[in-house]
């Protein structure tokens, strides 16, 4: 048994720390939102008032937090994680972030004597809670490799990506293609309803066809055919626009510094950006396929 400090338990942090909890960790929580501590609670995390007092023993140390301004500030912050942990704890951000804070955060971690990992996720909170998550992670081989024995509870895949920052870039590219592929699934099961189209018929064949995706497998943004997407729960967020937003912003800033063009990436952003403008920023980002219609209504 270890003992693992959490911190940032929402919609993926809450039910990946359960999994550790279920490994057999002892898991130390610390989240900024009440509603989310109760939550971990309930999933066997020990939670504490502040992260001072959820970073004592802590032998590793998980963040997963929404973007790389809080990831800053957790680490870096006078009442940080580099500031307060015993210095021989590994730590493991697993928040979607900018290369360039996820490789700040590498040397910081490095000047203070800590072994630091950038681990970003993919599989959604469905991939959190049944621990089938592909973990992109980004640093030295020795620490991956000392990391993987606690990452594996949460895990389907456990890739190492190669040097500091290069889980990240992989995340922000496949987040890239999840929202282009989600897109794709908001314009088609719209256009599919207004051809007359029995929604459960269309996407038994699309689910065998080429337009199979993940995106089609798990947020179909068309209610009652799959069940992890929000649009059976209207729209109550697995994956919130504004943290969609957040990470198309990514792609396309690293489109601008490379050079490489992005149109589809470019309108699948501008519709994340357009639901927060709505005030549907804290809604589910599948929430798009309302702008398919052409009366808003999906
Ligand atoms: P979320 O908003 O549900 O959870 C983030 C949590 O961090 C919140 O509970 C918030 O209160 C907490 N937090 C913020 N600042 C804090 C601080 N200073 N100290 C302690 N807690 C703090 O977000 P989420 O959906 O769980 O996503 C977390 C990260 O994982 C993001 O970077 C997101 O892009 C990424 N991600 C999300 C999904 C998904 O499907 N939801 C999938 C893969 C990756």
């Amino acid at each position: 048994m270890t003992t693992i400090t959490w911190i940032g338990l929402g919609h993926m942090g809450g039910p990946m720390s359960a999994n550790l909890v279920k490994a057999g960790h002892k898991v130390r929580g610390f989240d900024l939102s009440q509603e989310a501590m109760g939550a971990a609670r309930a999933g066997g995390v020990q939670t504490f008032g502040s992260m001072r007092e959820a970073l004592q023993g802590a032998e590793v140390v998980f963040t997963m937090l929404p973007k790389g301004e809080h990831s800053r500030a957790v680490y870096l912050g006078d009442d940080g994680v580099l500031a307060l942990a015993s210095q021989d704890a590994l730590l493991i951000d697993s928040s979607t972030i900018d290369v360039e804070t996820a490789v700040a955060l590498h040397r910081a971690a490095q000047a203070a004597g800590f072994e630091f990992l950038d681990a970003p996720v993919s599989g959604g909170i469905s991939g959190a809670a049944a621990a089938t998550l592909t973990f992109m992670i980004g640093g030295a081989t020795e620490v991956f490799e000392k990391a993987k024995q606690f990452i594996e509870p949460m895990a389907g895949r456990i890739v190492h990506t190669g040097e500091a920052g290069t889980g990240q870039a992989a995340k922000i590219v496949n987040n890239m293609m999840l929202f282009i592929s989600l897109e794709a699934c908001a314009e088609g099961s719209v256009l599919a309803d207004r051809l007359g189209l029995d929604p459960k018929v269309f996407w038994d064949i699309a689910s065998v066809s080429s337009g199979n995706s993940w995106a089609l497998q798990t947020w179909y943004p068309s209610p009652g055919l799959v069940d992890s997407a929000a649009a059976n729960n209207n729209f109550q967020a697995t994956f919130s626009a504004v943290l969609a937003a957040k990470d198309a912003g990514l792609a396309l800033a690293a489109g601008e510094q490379t050079g490489v063009n992005l149109p589809a990436a470019e309108i699948a952003a501008q519709r994340f950006q357009q639901l927060i403008d709505e005030g549907y920023g804290n809604l589910d980002c599948s929430l798009i396929a309302k702008y398919a219609a052409p009366d808003g209504k999906i």
